[in-house]
């Protein structure tokens, strides 16, 4: 049971569980992949979806199912799901709605996994994307939608690129057209913007990020706000408003509501055909990561705000990228959805170009060089030469991601500690 009205940092520490007299005061991990049964009876019922239970760790497991009621009540949603990784949560959160034949509007702006699996992998199944500019007009947004789209897709926070999306432009544009607006809130978290008080329908979350934030364990996050009304739009969304014959003919928006027919349909069917569940062990990691999560997202923007500064006045640095700069683009926007802070990263260019920005990451002595962001500790990447190491100069200008970008993740540390290691290394180039 949801504790009532908490304010969320209290969510943060004691959402999702309320254990009762003698019970673990700390979430159990149930480290089982079935559940006992008296009956056969008992059992059916629960395979067809009669009753709400356990019987096998594949569809729910009672662990995982506490963990995303802590994620559901930060995000102030009606239903979550735990998965496996973040790329299984934007996989699901799509095919969930969108089939062979099928359109979606996304952001250009997004992780460059998503984008992969967008523009390649979910195109192989017959699913069309339309990227569009996160700053486009609404006219131009207009454009890109067709009589078969299904959804629209973007990040708070784009990763690595930090553009900020406007989120209630396109969840206006995406209603206008009968289809909800799915928002990736990896980078901002539901500490500092939840997606659904702007008009968005359901969130996603790489879990490996912020809300473990200890580099501990990958995983994924769905949650449901339970707003969109899918049987106002039943020609769009036959999977949530016909009968599913894999189900013994359920209609999930019928019988489980605007709140609950989302969320189940992934698990009843994605979740047990794909299979792409988190373990109960990875599960009771984030939580801990959850508990602190309020705590560490303060810390992680104030160091990278200093952090920034100390860039942005730092003659060997050309540019610095930071939505919490009032010299950022996307600073309107930035405070407009995030007035507390956005996240720990920034990203700038070194003076020199690739060559000099290789030379300054080998000099830094606290901040590791790691293909990761939102670990406690400070971690900084140089894509040109790692991730989008296969391009050459021209793509990764078109790519948004320039030989001299290098891509900071400020932890947990003193920040000046982190200011005085990269003036250190600036100095050595
Ligand atoms: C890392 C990341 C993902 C993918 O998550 P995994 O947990 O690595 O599968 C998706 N979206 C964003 C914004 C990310 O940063």
């Amino acid at each position: 049971m949801e504790k009532a009205q908490t304010r969320i940092e209290t969510k943060c520490v004691q959402g999702g569980y309320t254990p009762g007299n003698g019970e673990p005061r700390q979430v159990p991990i149930i480290q089982s992949t079935t559940f006992k049964y008296s009956t056969s009876e008992d059992m059916g019922k629960l395979f067809d979806l009669e009753a709400s239970g356990y019987f096998y760790s594949r569809l729910q497991n009672p662990t995982c199912d506490t963990v995303a009621a802590k994620i559901c009540a930060l995000e102030g949603g009606s239903a979550a799901m735990l998965l496996s990784s973040g790329q299984a949560a934007s996989f699901f959160s799509v095919f969930n709605i969108a089939s062979c034949g099928d359109h979606v509007v996304s952001s250009a702006s997004i992780y460059g996994g998503t984008y992969n699996l967008f523009a390649v992998t979910m195109k192989k199944m017959g699913i069309d994307f339309t990227f569009v500019d996160p700053d486009c007009t609404e006219e131009e947004l207009r454009k890109a939608f067709r009589p078969n789209t299904k959804a629209v897709f973007g990040e708070t926070i784009a990763n690595p690129a930090l553009t900020v999306l406007d989120i209630e432009k396109f969840a206006k544009i995406a209603h206008e057209n009968g289809v909800p607006l799915i928002i990736d809130n990896t980078f901002a978290t539901p500490i500092n913007c939840r997606p659904f008080e702007h008009g968005a329908d359901i969130v996603t979350h790489s879990t490996t990020k912020y809300m473990d934030g200890h580099g501990v364990a990958v995983g994924g996050c769905i949650v449901d706000s339970g707003k969109f009304d899918w049987m106002a739009h039943k020609e769009k969304f036959p999977g949530l408003c016909t009968p599913d014959m894999s189900y013994h003919g359920i209609t999930y928006a019928e019988k489980f509501g605007q709140g609950g027919a989302y969320i189940t349909k992934a698990t009843a069917q994605l979740m047990r055909d794909f299979g792409s569940t988190q373990s109960p062990q990875s599960a009771f990691y984030l939580n801990l990561g959850l508990e602190s999560l309020y705590v560490r997202m303060q810390r992680h923007c104030l160091n990278a705000q200093k952090v920034a500064e100390f860039l942005e006045s730092n003659d060997k640095i050309t540019w610095v990228n930071y939505p919490s700069l009032p010299s950022n683009k996307y600073y309107p926007l930035a405070q407009k959805y995030m007035p507390s802070g956005t996240c720990g990263v920034v990203s700038f260019g070194v003076k020199g170009g690739r060559k000099a920005a290789e030379a300054f990451m080998k000099k830094l002595q606290i901040i590791a060089i790691e293909t990761h962001v939102a670990d406690a500790r400070s971690c900084c990447l140089h894509p040109a030469s790692a991730t989008h190491r296969q391009m050459n100069e021209e793509e990764l200008i078109a790519a948004g991601v320039p030989g001299d970008l290098v891509r900071l993740s400020c932890g947990l540390e003193n920040y000046e500690d982190l200011i005085e290691d990269i003036q250190n290394a600036l100095e050595n180039i």
